[in-house]
């Protein structure tokens, strides 16, 4: 259904989690001829960190993103950051002798929640500052989320960038699932944040997230998932896995007025420099899947 030489990337998914393990080489490769060639896989807590680096350091379609999620920001405690460390270096060593690249290429998923309050407050906001600290002493862009809180976590970012936590030769990170409105993307463009969309602009009640979505730079859109959760149209119902991306990506176009060919090139390699991902393999793959058409 899909030209195989799109390439997808999805920027957010948690295939780690316990709804994958029954069939989870059925959703790689499922995702792989729907054209998607990198997945990152967020984190909602240390547990979590440490199965999404288990599965990146021997899958090279993944990448791992390790952090605290708001949700569980009541389980951080006085050793949580040095663990994480150790974590992003050993798993980065153990994909390095498994013949690959790093494979810990953020630090989310972070924020505040304030729609779900599971943890207090007081709690979100202190471990969201302390993951800013260890994201930027890891040099990793982070992966946010953000939920009825537009306000504060807008002026933590602010602190975070006047104290100088983000680098400043690439991206910040991105805001994941933007459920914002268009007047805040601005500023959280200002930041040197990218803007993550998924299944919501493909409902049919959807206004908020479109309406977004059409004021974010080609340079700064990526795209993703949330697997297993905001299944797009027309799957909604069922659970959400990577190589659902395509239809987000194709409504993406329809609201651009672009083609689904250029939003794929485009948001791909927006998330190949979030993340700082070398290009070179990217296009050995290309070449190799444009001989494979011609034998
Ligand atoms: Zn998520």
């Amino acid at each position: 259904m899909y030209c195989s030489q799109m390439i997808w990337f999805d920027t957010h998914a948690h295939i780690q989690d316990e709804d994958f393990r029954e069939d989870f080489p059925e959703v790689l490769s499922r995702a792989a001829s729907a054209g998607v060639t990198r997945v990152v896989m967020a984190a909602s807590n240390e547990e979590d960190s440490r199965a999404a680096c288990r599965l990146a350091v021997h899958h090279p379609m993944l990448y791992a993103a390790v952090g605290v999620h708001p949700h569980d920001a009541k389980t951080w405690g006085a050793g949580t950051a040095a663990r994480l460390s150790d974590l992003v270096q050993t798993a980065n060593r153990d994909a390095l002798h498994a013949g690959r690249d790093r494979c810990v290429v953020a630090c989310g998923e972070i924020g505040l929640d304030f729609h779900y309050d599971f943890s207090p407050r007081e709690a979100q906001r202190d471990v969201f500052r302390k993951q800013l600290e260890l994201a930027h002493a890891l040099d990793l862009p982070v992966i946010i989320h953000m939920r009825e809180a537009t306000e504060l976590s807008l002026s933590i970012l602010r602190e975070a960038h006047a104290d100088g936590l983000f680098a400043r030769e690439h991206p910040a990170g991105v805001i994941h699932c933007y459920s914002g409105s268009a007047e805040t993307v601005p500023a959280l463009l200002a930041l040197g944040f990218m803007i993550g969309f998924d299944g919501p602009i493909t409902f049919r009640k959807a206004r908020k997230p479109i309406e977004a979505l059409r004021v974010v730079p080609a340079d700064r859109l990526v795209l993703e998932t949330d697997a297993p959760y905001l299944t797009p149209h027309p799957h909604r119902g069922k659970r959400n896995e990577p190589s659902y991306i395509p239809l987000i990506g194709e409504k993406a176009a329809e609201i651009l007025g672009e083609s689904a060919e250029i939003i794929a090139a485009r948001t791909t390699a927006n998330a190949l420099r979030l993340f700082r991902i070398g290009l070179s393999r990217e296009l050995q793959n290309g070449n190799a899947l444009n001989e494979s058409k011609t034998v």
